[in-house]
């Protein structure tokens, strides 16, 4: 087993990123600008907003944080998602999920300028990524492509099972690995709650790319010796031996998985650093108006 460490690839290609930052600060004069809205007090939020936060220093880019109590009304927040569309110094938005129940994440995703989405989560991305057009891609599909990338993993012919279906990991993951690209090229299985033989259909896995949200959801049983495993689940549990008071989890049982895999991603350590990666490419791109020139 070799682990498909996102701690080594994201620093190397954080390098590549903050010099293509420097040089676009010299041509132009400014820093690329994500700016993220986080709304209540949501601890894994708050976690995942400070790194990326910290994560835009490291690389030269301007990061602004606009926190708004759970009190908030969606006009609110439409009202000031229009100011920062209409703002030429930001070019990544970002609004950390989940939000209130009283507010619609689906009408806060549409009222993202698609020129700023950096998440990759407005449909004329999506439906963009789906044509093989230029767009900016999720996040985290992106980071787990740059991930497959680095190590040089085969994927072309492999079977590829999903696990999840979200919009913001399984679904778009499963179309980025059916794309005809490298990485891609793989005949894809994408598997939800109502599949009635996940196992079986595990166990033909090549790749498996694990996007649920349960804690070890994933055993050994349902892997075939010699898969390649990504990771993408973060359940977090409080721990009394931790610095932090709490610990994280994937969603595949490593210690036993681990075995049996060819390749493994970490939890943490794995997707996790490399979603952060596919946020600051796609932020610089859009500073750079690579996707979208006006
Ligand atoms: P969602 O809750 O939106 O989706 C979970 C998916 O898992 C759904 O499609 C659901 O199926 C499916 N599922 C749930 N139970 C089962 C089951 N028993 N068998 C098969 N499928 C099942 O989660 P996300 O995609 O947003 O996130 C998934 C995990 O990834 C979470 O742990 C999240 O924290 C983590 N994550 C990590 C990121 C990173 O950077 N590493 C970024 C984003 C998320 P159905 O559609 O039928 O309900």
């Amino acid at each position: 087993m070799q682990l498909l460490d996102g701690k080594f690839a994201s620093e190397k290609i954080k390098l590549e990123i903050a010099a293509e930052a420097a040089e676009f600060l010299a041509s132009s004069g400014r820093q690329p600008h994500l700016l993220a809205i986080l709304v209540g007090n949501d601890g894994g939020s708050e976690t995942y907003v400070a790194s990326k936060m910290k994560n835009c220093e490291k690389v030269g880019f301007k990061s602004s944080l606009i926190r708004y109590d759970d009190s908030v009304t969606e006009e609110e927040l439409l009202q000031k998602i229009a100011e920062i569309n209409a703002d030429k110094g930001v070019d990544g938005l970002i609004v950390q999920l989940p939000l209130p129940k009283h507010i619609d994440p689906e009408k806060v995703t549409e009222a993202i300028d698609y020129r700023k989405d950096v998440d990759g989560f407005h449909p004329v991305n999506l439906g963009r990524m789906m044509r093989n057009l230029p767009c900016f891609i999720p996040a985290t599909p992106y980071g787990i492509m740059l991930l497959l990338k680095a190590y040089e993993i085969d994927t072309i012919g492999k079977h590829c099972v999903v696990v999840g279906r979200s919009n913001i990991v399984g679904s778009p993951m499963s179309i980025l690995m059916a794309r005809n690209a490298n990485p891609g090229n793989c005949t894809v299985t994408l598997t939800h709650s109502k599949t009635a033989n996940l196992k079986e259909l595990a166990l033909q896995a090549d790749i498996i790319v694990a996007a649920i949200g349960k804690k070890n959801f994933v055993t050994a049983d349902m892997v075939k010796p010699g898969a390649v495993i990504i990771d993408v689940g973060i359940n977090r549990e409080t721990s009394a031996t931790t610095k932090s008071g709490f610990k994280l989890y994937g969603d595949v049982d490593f210690e036993n998985v681990a075995p049996l895999a060819s390749w493994i991603t970490p939890v943490p350590g794995g997707v996790g650093l490399m979603t952060i990666v596919g946020l600051l490419k796609n932020t610089l791109a859009s500073a750079k108006k690579e996707i979208y020139p006006d």
